[in-house]
Order: C-alpha cells, then sequence, then structure tokens
C-alpha cells in the first residue's frame, strides 16, 4: 500500500489561490466585521466566483468539481486568516448544499445545487432546535400534509445563515411514533410566507457568521420539496454530517495555523531580558508544542478528507479529526496568547480572535463529548 504525504500539483495551487485570496480580500476587514458582527454576503459573490462556495460539486451542477482534500485545504486557508468565513463557507458547502445534493432529485440538484454552488445563492442547514442538540432526534418541528404539500411549523437554533441564506433545508418529523425514522428533510426557500428569521445571537467568537434562529409558522411548501426519501431526513442528515464534520476539522486546522504563526513571529520580535522570548525554552517548547499538535491534526483531517475522496466510511475517523483539531485549536490559540503576554489579551494582536473562533469548533456539528460517543461506538460496531 502506497502512502502519500505531499498535495498535488492541483492542489498546491488551490492552496496559494485560497491563502492570496484570504490575505487580500478578508485579512484587511477581520476585525472590523468581528467587531460588528457584519456578516459580508459580497464576500460569497467573490468566493463563488473562486469556485469556493461549490468546492465539492460537479461543474455541471456549478461547482468547482474538486473533492474533500481540495475543500478540506479551502477551509483552512480561509480560516487561518478568519474563522468566521470558513465557518460560513463550512455550512453553506457541506450542510445545506450537500444534503440537496446527495439526496435531491436531479430537478432538485438543477434548482437549488447550481446557484449555491456558483455563489449566487447562499444556503442554511437546520437541524437544532431549542431544547434537542446533541439530541437532535429529540426535534419538535413538523411538516405534516396539507393541500397537496407539506405545513411546516416549529421553530430552529443556532442556524447558521438563518437571517441571510436563500435556501434552506430543514429536517421535520413526519411520523411522531417512528421517532428518528419519523424525520424527513425539506427545502423551504427563504421567500415562502411563514418562513420567520429569528433573533440573531451574539456571539463569543465567529462573529461574522451570521448565526440565529428560524420560526416556521405555518410554512407551507408543495409536494416537490421533501428532499430525499420521507422517514430518511434524520439519518441522511448524520450521513451531511460525517463529511461536515472534516470541514469543522479544517477549519479548526486554520485557525490552530493562523495562531501558532503570529506566536512564532511574535516570540522571534519581542525582547525581554535582552534577547528575543524564541530564545527561552519555556517558549521554544510551547512553539514545538502547537507545531506537533497541528501536524497531527493535519495528517488526521487530511486522512477523512482522502477517506472520503475514496467514497469510503468515514464516520470514526470524521469525528477523530474533527475531535482532535477542535480541541488542540483551543490549546494553540491559548498558548499564541500566553506566548504574546499582555499583548496578546488585547484585540490589537490576533490571538485572542483565534481563541475565541476555536472555541466554537468543539461545539458546532456535534460537541466533543458527542464525537467521543460517535468514536465509541464506532470502535464495537462491526
Ligand atoms: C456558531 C454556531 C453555529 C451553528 N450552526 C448550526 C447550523 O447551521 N445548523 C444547525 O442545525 N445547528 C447549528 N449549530 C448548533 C450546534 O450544532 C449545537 O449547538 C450543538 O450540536 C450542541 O447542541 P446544544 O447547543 O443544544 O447543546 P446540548 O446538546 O444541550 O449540550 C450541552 C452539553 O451537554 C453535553 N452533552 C449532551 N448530550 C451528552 C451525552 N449524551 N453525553 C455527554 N455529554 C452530553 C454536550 O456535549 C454539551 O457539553 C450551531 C451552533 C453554533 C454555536
Amino acid at each position: 500500500m502506497s502512502m502519500q504525504f505531499d498535495l498535488t500539483e492541483e492542489q498546491l495551487q488551490v492552496k496559494h489561490m485560497v491563502r492570496e485570496f484570504a490575505e487580500a480580500e478578508i485579512k484587511p476587514h477581520v476585525m472590523e466585521w468581528d467587531e460588528a458582527q457584519r456578516f459580508p454576503r459580497d464576500l460569497f459573490f467573490k468566493m463563488g466566483e473562486l469556485g469556493l462556495s461549490g468546492v465539492i460539486f460537479p461543474e455541471e451542477f456549478g461547482g468547482a468539481g474538486m473533492g474533500y482534500m481540495e475543500y478540506a485545504t479551502v477551509i483552512e486557508e480561509v480560516s487561518r486568516v478568519d474563522g468566521s468565513i470558513g465557518l460560513s463557507l463550512a455550512a453553506h458547502n457541506s450542510l445545506c448544499t450537500n444534503h440537496i445534493y446527495q439526496y435531491g432529485t436531479t430537478e432538485q440538484k438543477e434548482k437549488y445545487v447550481t446557484p449555491l454552488a456558483s455563489g449566487q445563492k447562499l444556503g442554511a442547514w437546520a437541524l437544532t432546535e431549542p431544547s434537542s442538540g446533541s439530541d437532535a432526534s429529540g426535534m419538535k418541528t413538523t411538516a405534516a400534509r396539507r393541500n397537496g404539500g407539506w405545513l411546516i411549523n416549529g421553530s430552529k437554533n443556532f442556524i447558521t445563515h438563518g437571517i441571510s441564506a436563500d435556501t434552506c433545508v430543514v429536517m421535520a418529523i413526519t411520523s411522531r411514533e417512528m421517532r428518528s425514522r419519523g424525520i424527513s428533510a425539506f427545502i423551504v426557500e427563504r421567500e415562502r410566507e411563514g418562513f420567520i428569521a429569528g433573533k440573531k445571537e451574539n456571539k463569543l467568537g465567529v462573529r461574522a457568521s451570521e448565526t440565529s434562529s428560524i420560526i416556521f409558522e405555518d410554512c407551507w411548501i408543495p409536494e416537490e420539496n421533501i428532499l430525499g426519501e420521507q422517514g430518511r431526513g434524520f439519518v441522511n442528515a448524520m450521513q451531511v454530517l460525517d463529511g461536515g464534520r472534516i470541514s469543522i476539522a479544517a477549519l479548526a486546522l486554520g485557525i490552530a495555523q493562523g495562531a501558532f504563526e503570529s506566536a512564532l513571529k511574535y516570540a522571534q520580535e519581542r525582547n525581554q531580558f535582552g534577547q528575543a522570548i524564541f530564545n527561552f525554552e519555556a517558549i521554544q517548547f510551547k512553539l514545538a508544542d502547537m507545531a506537533t499538535q497541528i501536524d497531527a491534526a493535519r495528517l488526521l483531517t487530511y486522512r477523512a478528507a482522502w477517506l472520503k475522496d475514496q467514497k469510503r466510511p468515514t464516520t470514526k475517523e470524521s469525528a477523530i479529526a474533527k475531535l482532535y483539531a477542535s480541541e488542540i485549536a483551543v490549546k494553540v490559540s491559548e498558548e499564541a496568547i500566553q506566548i504574546h503576554g499582555g499583548y496578546g489579551y488585547t484585540k490589537d494582536y490576533p490571538p485572542e480572535k483565534f481563541w475565541r473562533d476555536a472555541k466554537l469548533c468543539t461545539i458546532g456539528e456535534g460537541t466533543s463529548e458527542v464525537q467521543r460517543l460517535v468514536i465509541a461506538r464506532q470502535l464495537v460496531s462491526s
């Protein structure tokens, strides 16, 4: 069996292109968007032109026709500069658009995936509810048959792009007795009556990524908007999350890389006791540990992405990558603050934002505790 640790020429080109874009178009605005909690919708049109809104979808559906290795690279490079934009791209690509691409009919793919993948439209994916997060199948939102379509009632919580999305994939109960096998997925367009954007969350981190609740009040959609088989919505959502978690691992990896680079630079520039603080072994050991953790997270993330590209199961490997990368992103960015001393505690230097953003990664798309449950179950499944 051969092992390959180098990115291909094409993957390297993608990496460099996204790095240049992030440095030029995102970096100058990072703190302004963070402070104002401004979601830069226009940036998504630009990212769409570069293929970043549809990395993993075929060109016939408006995508860039690339795989998860390239996708992980894109999310990593964007998040190295701003985790908010990384999170928004991830929710748009691998949750909303991918759910429609994986389980939609050809007509649904043409109608919805094409504008989403090309960046013309923005996507949201609504699973979480006020009283059901980790226990997502405990949802209360219902979809009942009415007038040749479905009537959706209920509310969703913490939805990325809950206010700005044009297209939303919504999980709702179609048969309560069937429990998780009685949950179905639906495509709901923003302009549907009864689709009401709720409160925008005032968050610790990833503040430029919009997060809000959505309320569905007698929101009617036609029969053709059911996504996938009736009753398979929850199972399909879990399969969508297997891919999504690779992007959260890449998001964490990018944040850790950004924090590490700022700490390494600062350690060489900052003098105390007549020399650069990098010369102190205590600082060197911190940086060595950070570099080691980032390397391990990158290998785990790329392994999961590679397996996904081979169309092999990734439930365990995605959860391992997501768990490890998220946890080390928090540690690495915290150490980056420490290396910056008092300056690291101010908003004039990057580490505090990396740390705030990193924390999301241990919560979104399944908390670290839930990842451990997923991994443990896989250890004993045949
Ligand atoms: C910025 C942001 C963006 C998000 N975007 C989206 C989105 O686009 N779409 C969407 O559907 N959701 C989204 N979410 C929701 C996210 O997926 C949930 O917050 C997450 O799954 C946790 O659910 P919860 O917040 O209800 O926490 P809870 O499930 O209430 O968990 C609270 C605590 O209990 C622990 N816990 C729960 N069950 C167990 C258990 N069985 N064993 C051990 N510990 C347990 C958890 O790990 C956690 O520490 C987003 C969240 C955030 C913060």
